[in-house]
C-alpha cells in the first residue's frame, strides 16, 4: 500500500512516518496516511505565507477563474475522489453519498467561484470619499470534521482563495485521505502555496490554532473542540468561524399527511446515516398524528439498505468510527431504558448480521422520551432518531428551544404562515419548511449559541475572510 504524501508548496512531501487510515465498513485499512509534525505544518504555513504576497494582488477575475478551474478538476477526478471517500469514510457511492458530495463540492465550487467583493462607495460629496474594501487576511487554517470531509474542506478553502487568503487544511486523522488527494487536484491548477495540507493526530489541531503564522481559523466539529479552539486562538487574535454541533428540532404539527412527510423527515434524520451537523435529531410530533407518522417513518426505514458502500444499491453506510460507534450505542440504550422502540435491532446481532465486521449501527426510532432524557438533550450523530409526542404547540416550541445547539431547525404543516410563524421562533441558524438540512451555496449557513458563530455560504459566508479597511479621501 503506497503512503499518501503531505500536500506543501504545490508539491506532495513524503513523511518518515504513516498512521493507518481505517475502512468502517470493514475494519481495514484503507491507506497510510502522512503523519505531519510541527515541522510540516510550519513548513505548510511558510510555503502559503509566501504565496500569499502575490496572490493577494491577484485581480479578483483571475481568482474567479481560478476557482472556477478548482471546480473543473475536482469534476475531471469526480470518481476517484468518490471512491476514496467511500473507502475512508464509509458512505455509499450512491444516494446521498460519496458521488453526491462530490458534486456537491463541485457546485460549491462553481457558485462560490461568481461572487465578488466589490469596493463599496459610503460617501463621495464636498465633504470627502469614504470607501470600504475588504482585505483578506493571510493564511487561513482550516480543520475540517470526518462526517463530509471532501464538501467541508471545499466550504472552507474556495471562499478562502477567492478573497485572496492563502490555506492550510487539517482534516480530521479519521478522513485524511481524500482531503490530501483534493488538494493535491487543486494544486495542479493553482500557484504554488496557494492551498496545502496537512495531516497528523488530533495534536496538529491546536498547533495550527496557536500558529503565530495563520490568522484566521475556519473550524467544522464538536462544541466541545471548539472552545478548545476559541481558547487557544486568543493569544494571536485569530478571526474564527466556527461551525458546531448541532441537535435540530423538528415540530410537526397536527394538519400535516404522515404519509406525504415521511420522505423528508427519514432524510432529514437519516443522511449519511443521521452523521451530518443539520440532520434532523430530536422529532416533535403532534398527538393527533403521533402514531401514523412514526408507523410511515419506520415503513421507509425498514426499506433502506446499508451495508458497505461500494454496493451499488446501498443507501447507507457505517458509523465512522469505533468511538462514535460508542457514542450512538450508548445514547441509543439510554433512550431505550426510557422509551419505547418503534424500530431498531439489537446492535450486536446486527453487527453479526452484517458480517461481523464494520461499525454498523442499525436504524433505530424510539417515542414516548422527552426533554430530559439523554438521546433527546444530547447530539447522537447516528443512525437513531427520538421522537416526542405533544399536545400543544407552544410546549414543543418551547421544548426544542431548550437546548444548547441551535444549528438547524424544521416545521412540518400544510399552512405554511403558521409555520413561518413557529420558525420565527425558534432559535437556530436555519429552519426549513417541510423539509430539513437542505443547504445551499447562495444561503449563509451557521449556528447560534453553542453551534458556534459566524456563517459560510453567499456574499456573508465570504466575508468571514476579510477585514474591513476604510479610506478617508
Ligand atoms: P471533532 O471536534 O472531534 O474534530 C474536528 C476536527 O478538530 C478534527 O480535524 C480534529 O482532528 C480536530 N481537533 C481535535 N482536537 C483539536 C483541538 N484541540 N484543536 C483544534 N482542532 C482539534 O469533531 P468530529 O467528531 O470530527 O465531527 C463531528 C462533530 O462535528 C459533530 O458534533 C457535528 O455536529 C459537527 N459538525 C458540524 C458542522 C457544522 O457545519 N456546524 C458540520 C459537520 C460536523
Amino acid at each position: 500500500m503506497e503512503p499518501f504524501c503531505l500536500i506543501i508548496d504545490g508539491g506532495r512531501v513524503p513523511t518518515q512516518e504513516h498512521f493507518e487510515v481505517l475502512n468502517p465498513a470493514k475494519e481495514e485499512p484503507a491507506g497510510l496516511a502522512p503523519l505531519g509534525q510541527k515541522k510540516h505544518l510550519d513548513d505548510a504555513v511558510a510555503a502559503a505565507k509566501r504565496a500569499f504576497g502575490k496572490w493577494r494582488e491577484v485581480p479578483e477575475a483571475d481568482r474567479q477563474a481560478a476557482c472556477m478551474e478548482v471546480a473543473s478538476k475536482i469534476e475531471e477526478n469526480a470518481e476517484e475522489l468518490a471512491q476514496l471517500l467511500t473507502a475512508e469514510q464509509g458512505k455509499p457511492l450512491n444516494g446521498l453519498g460519496s458521488r453526491w458530495e462530490i458534486g456537491g463540492a463541485v457546485a460549491w465550487a462553481q457558485y462560490t467561484a461568481s461572487l465578488s467583493l466589490p469596493v463599496k462607495v459610503l460617501q463621495d460629496n464636498e465633504q470627502g470619499r469614504i470607501e470600504l474594501h475588504r482585505k483578506p487576511l493571510g493564511v487561513v487554517g482550516s480543520i475540517t470534521p470526518w462526517n463530509f470531509p471532501v464538501m467541508i474542506a471545499v466550504w472552507h478553502s474556495i471562499p478562502a482563495i477567492l478573497s485572496g487568503n492563502t490555506v492550510v487544511c487539517k482534516p480530521s486523522p479519521f478522513t485524511p485521505l481524500s482531503t490530501l488527494r483534493l488538494v493535491e487536484i487543486m494544486s495542479e491548477v493553482l500557484p504554488q502555496g496557494v492551498v496545502n495540507c496537512i495531516t497528523g493526530k488530533d495534536t496538529l489541531g491546536p498547533a495550527i490554532t496557536a500558529h503565530e503564522g495563520i490568522g484566521k481559523i475556519i473550524f467544522t466539529g464538536s462544541c466541545a473542540t471548539g472552545k478548545k479552539v476559541m481558547v487557544n486562538a486568543a493569544e494571536t487574535m485569530k478571526r474564527l468561524t466556527l461551525e458546531l454541533g448541532g441537535n435540530d428540532a423538528g415540530i410537526v404539527l397536527p394538519d400535516v399527511d404522515p404519509k406525504e412527510i415521511a420522505e423528508g423527515l427519514f432524510w432529514g434524520a437519516f443522511i449519511n446515516s443521521g452523521q451530518t451537523c443539520a440532520a434532523l435529531k430530536r422529532l416533535y410530533v403532534h398527538e393527533d398524528v403521533h402514531d401514523e407518522v412514526c408507523s410511515e417513518l419506520v415503513a421507509i426505514a425498514e426499506n433502506m439498505k446499508m451495508g458497505e458502500g461500494t454496493g451499488e444499491d446501498v443507501i447507507l453506510g457505517p458509523v465512522q468510527n469505533a468511538k462514535q460507534y460508542d457514542i450512538v450505542a450508548d445514547l441509543a440504550a439510554s433512550g431505550k431504558a426510557g422509551g419505547r422502540v418503534l424500530l431498531g435491532e439489537d446492535p450486536e446481532k446486527y453487527r453479526d448480521k452484517m458480517g461481523g465486521k464494520g461499525y454498523f449501527y442499525p436504524l433505530t426510532i424510539i417515542t414516548d422520551l422527552d426533554n430530559g432524557d439523554r438521546l433527546v438533550d444530547e447530539e447522537q450523530f447516528g443512525p437513531v432518531l427520538p421522537v416526542i409526542r405533544y399536545s400543544q404547540v407552544e410546549e414543543a416550541i418551547e421544548k426544542a428551544n431548550d437546548n444548547p445547539s441551535g444549528l438547524g431547525g424544521s416545521v412540518w404543516s400544510r399552512d405554511i404562515a403558521q409555520a413561518r410563524e413557529i420558525a420565527n421562533r425558534m432559535e437556530c441558524g436555519s429552519v426549513w419548511i417541510n423539509k430539513h438540512g437542505m443547504i445551499q451555496p447562495n444561503a449563509p449557513f451557521g449556528g447560534v449559541k453553542s453551534s458556534g458563530f459566524g456563517v459560510e455560504f453567499g456574499e456573508e459566508g465570504l466575508l468571514e475572510y476579510t477585514d474591513i479597511q476604510v479610506v478617508f479621501s
